[in-house]
């Protein structure tokens, strides 16, 4: 009952294929004709009873087609047809007061939901063609309705007004299991898009190898450090000889230190704080409310974190490295970008004056 209830209102977690779908309304098609048999045998409506037994062999031959996994478009059609000509048959055998032409109603939904799930197929359903055919149908059914006497008489008003019922319920029942399956499709497709965006985001955000922020989307993250016109410093980090690592121990190896090293970084920081690759082997860390003090405390103990790092080689040599930083703050200069230029410059004099260390202040 639930998940009766899920599909009605589109909130089930299901999507079906279009073959799903046709094999579906195949065999909902075959029980309402059945049922309408019964109606009209008990009306001694005997040609619609025969009408009906073509029907129903037809949708039990459809489900054989199915079965042998040929086109759903070419059952979709006979339906179509079917339900069309049933209409029109039924209309001149017992008269338009009964309701059959409501069946064109339903068609509508029906031929814009075709016209949606053969999209990706080979099979192009224009609805305006479809739509157009049934509105046809029923002009022309109404309008003979009033010169050609119905072939059957049901009896009285009474009769005629439960057969109207009957089929107005049943064409409701159509259009709404069509337009929650509709409803549920876009909804699955819409989560799909939603979660696929989600992993884009992050691939185009993220560094792969290390997981920290990339170089790109820093520049969206800094605009709101800046934005707030508070103080704000930065550290720029590269690790010493990293070439050496790698060309000694491999590359594989050097990965594996820039991942221990990006835990180390992610690990040091506050969760305002953004840490990104800056390039191949330097991380640049945004300290918002920050002063350069404090700023140059936390790059030390990052350092000191890293000359902890114990990396195993694929030999088995034990690999360790070391780190220089350069630190700068906002009231060093007007813009993000001298700042960190700033901390570059003293990032630069660092590996020139020995290396494993923190330098906060340019040095002539
Ligand atoms: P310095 O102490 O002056 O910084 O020397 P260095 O050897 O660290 O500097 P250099 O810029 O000469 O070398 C950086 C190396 O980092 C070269 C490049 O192959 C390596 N590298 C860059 N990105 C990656 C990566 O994703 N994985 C690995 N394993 N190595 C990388
Ligand atoms: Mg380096
Ligand atoms: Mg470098």
């Amino acid at each position: 009952m639930k998940n009766l209830w899920n599909y009605i209102s589109g909130e089930a977690k299901i999507a079906l294929t279009m073959k799903q779908v046709v094999l579906y309304v195949t065999v909902v098609m075959a029980c309402i004709h059945t049922l309408l048999f019964v109606i009209f045998l008990y009306f001694g409506v005997y040609m619609m009873a025969v009408v009906n037994t073509l029907s129903v062999s037809l949708y039990l031959g459809c489900l054989v087609w199915l079965h042998y996994e040929k086109s759903p478009y070419v059952v979709f059609n006979l339906c179509y047809a079917e339900v069309i000509i049933h209409a029109m048959l039924a209309t001149f055998a017992v008269g338009s007061s009964c309701g059959f032409l409501l069946y064109m109603v339903c068609m509508v939904p029906i031929a814009y939901y075709a016209a949606y799930s053969f999209r990706k197929s080979e099979h192009f359903i224009n609805p305006v063609i479809y739509v157009f055919t049934t509105m046809l149908v029923f002009v022309i059914s109404k309008c003979a309705s009033w010169v050609v006497e119905p072939m059957y008489n049901i009896g009285n008003g009474f009769f005629r007004d439960i057969v109207y019922i009957i089929n107005y319920l049943l064409v409701v029942i159509t259009i709404v299991a069509f337009m929650s399956t509709f409803l549920i499709q876009i909804r699955t497709l819409e989560e799909l898009m939603i979660r696929k965006n989600q992993r884009l985001e992050v691939l185009s955000t993220q560094d792969a190898l290390t997981g920290l922020s990339n170089r790109r989307s820093i520049n969206e993250k800094y605009k709101d450090i800046i934005k707030k016109k508070e103080v704000y410093s930065v550290i720029l980090g590269d690790i010493d000889d990293f070439k050496h690592v790698n060309d000694t121990y491999g590359h594989a190896c050097g990965d594996n230190v820039l991942k221990s090293v990006a835990e180390v970084f992610k690990a040091s920081v506050r969760s305002d704080d953004v840490v990104c690759r800056w390039g191949g082997e330097e991380i640049l860390v945004m300290l918002p409310q920050c002063n350069k003090d404090t700023a140059t405390q936390i790059a030390e103990r990052i350092a000191e974190s890293i000359r902890k790092i114990l990396i195993v080689s694929p030999g088995g040599e034990e690999v360790r490295i070391t780190m220089t930083f350069g630190v700068a703050c906002s009231n060093e200069g007007e813009d993000i970008k001298d700042i960190i230029k700033g901390a570059d410059n003293r990032l630069y004099y660092g590996k020139g004056h020995g290396k494993n260390c923190v330098i906060k202040e340019d040095v002539q």
